[in-house]
C-alpha cells in the first residue's frame, strides 16, 4: 500500500473532497513515519516594518521535506494531521524547533515576535499549556518573543479550555495573535476577553486592494479596530507595490507578503537579517 501511495504521488494528497476516503487515512502512517523521521522542517517569513522596512519578526511554517515528493506545503497535510490527531505532535515538534530556531535568530539580530501556528485541534490535547510550559523551560524559550497564531475556530472549539490555556502561557509572557481574521467568527467580546494581542488580516483581503472597493474598507476597519482596542496589526499576504503602498497609507505597523519574501529556510532568513531594508527590493 505504501508503495501505491508513492505511486499516486498528488493525486492522493489533493483528493481533500471525500473525507471518508482510504487514501486519506493510508497518509496518517506516512505522516507518523515523517515526524519519527524528522522529515519536517520550519521555514520562516520575514515581518517586516512598514516605516523603516526591517524586519520585525516572523513567522515559522511547517513543510514536510519528502524523500520522494520533494518539498510539500501544509495545506497538503496538515489538514490530514488535523483529522488524524497527529497534528498534536506534530505541534509539539514545531514549538520544540521554533524554541530551538530562535536561539539563532535573536543571535542574529532578530527583533519582534516569532509566530508560531497553533491549529484548533492541538487544545483537543488537555496538556496542551503543560506541555508547552514544559518545553518552554525545557529549551529555555524566551517566551517574550514567542506568539502563538490561533484562528477564529479555535477560540470557539472550547472557550473555557482555551482560555485557561491561554491565561496559563500568558503568564509566562507568551502572546498570542488571530491568525486570517475576518474569515471566521470572532465576535467583539471574544477579542476584548481573550488575551489577543495582535490581529493578522487575512490575505484575501489584501489581495483586494486596488480591486474590490470592499475588501479595501474591510483592511481599514481591521486597522482601525485594532488601533481602537489597543492591539498590534499586521498585514498578510503583501504582493504588489500598491497594496505596500494603501497599508502605508493607513499606518498599517507590519506586514508579511511574497513582496518582501516568500517564507526561506533558516540558513536564507538569517543572511535576510542582514539586509537593512526590505522595502527598497519591491518598490
Ligand atoms: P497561515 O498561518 O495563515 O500562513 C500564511 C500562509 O500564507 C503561508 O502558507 C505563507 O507561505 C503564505 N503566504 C505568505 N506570503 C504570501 C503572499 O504574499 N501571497 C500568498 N498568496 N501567500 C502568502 P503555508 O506556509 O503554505 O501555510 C499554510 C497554512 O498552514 C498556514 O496559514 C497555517 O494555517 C498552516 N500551518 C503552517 N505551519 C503550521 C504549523 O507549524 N502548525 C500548524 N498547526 N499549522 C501550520
Ligand atoms: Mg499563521
Ligand atoms: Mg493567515
Ligand atoms: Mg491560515
Amino acid at each position: 500500500r505504501a508503495k501505491r501511495l508513492r505511486g499516486h504521488s498528488y493525486a492522493i494528497f489533493d483528493d481533500r473532497q471525500d473525507h471518508t476516503s482510504h487514501h486519506l487515512i493510508d497518509l496518517e502512517p506516512e505522516l507518523w513515519k515523517a515526524l519519527q523521521q524528522q522529515e519536517f522542517t520550519l521555514f520562516y517569513q520575514p515581518r517586516v516594518c512598514l516605516r523603516s522596512g526591517e524586519i520585525c519578526g516572523a513567522e515559522a511554517l511547517i513543510r514536510w521535506q519528502h524523500p520522494e515528493r520533494g518539498l510539500i506545503t501544509p495545506d497538503t497535510f496538515i489538514p490530514i494531521a488535523e483529522r488524524s490527531g497527529l497534528i498534536v505532535p506534530i505541534g509539539y515538534w514545531v514549538i520544540e524547533r521554533a524554541g530551538r530556531d530562535l536561539k539563532r535568530l535573536t543571535a542574529a539580530g532578530l527583533q519582534g515576535h516569532l509566530g508560531v501556528n497553533l491549529s484548533f485541534r492541538q487544545f483537543q490535547d488537555g496538556y496542551l499549556a503543560n506541555t508547552i510550559e514544559r518545553l518552554i523551560q525545557q529549551q529555555d524559550i524566551n517566551t517574550s518573543m514567542l506568539e502563538f497564531e490561533l484562528t477564529e475556530t479555535a477560540l470557539f472549539s472550547d472557550e473555557h479550555h482555551v482560555r485557561q490555556c491561554m491565561e496559563t502561557l500568558g503568564a509566562l509572557g507568551v502572546e498570542f495573535s488571530l491568525d486570517d481574521f475576518g474569515t471566521g467568527y470572532s465576535s467583539f467580546s471574544m477579542l476584548q476577553k481573550l488575551p489577543i494581542s495582535t490581529l493578522k488580516i487575512d490575505k484575501s483581503f489584501v489581495a483586494g486592494i486596488g480591486q474590490n472597493s470592499d475588501d479595501e474598507e474591510i483592511v481599514r476597519t481591521i486597522i482601525s479596530l485594532a488601533k481602537n482596542l489597543q492591539k498590534k496589526v499586521i498585514a498578510e499576504g503583501v504582493e504588489t507595490p500598491q497594496q505596500l503602498a494603501f497599508l502605508q497609507h493607513l499606518n498599517c505597523p507590519l506586514a508579511q507578503g511574497y513582496a518582501f519574501s516568500p517564507p526561506v529556510d533558516l540558513d536564507t532568513f538569517l543572511e535576510l537579517l542582514n539586509q537593512p531594508n526590505l522595502l527598497a527590493q519591491c518598490l
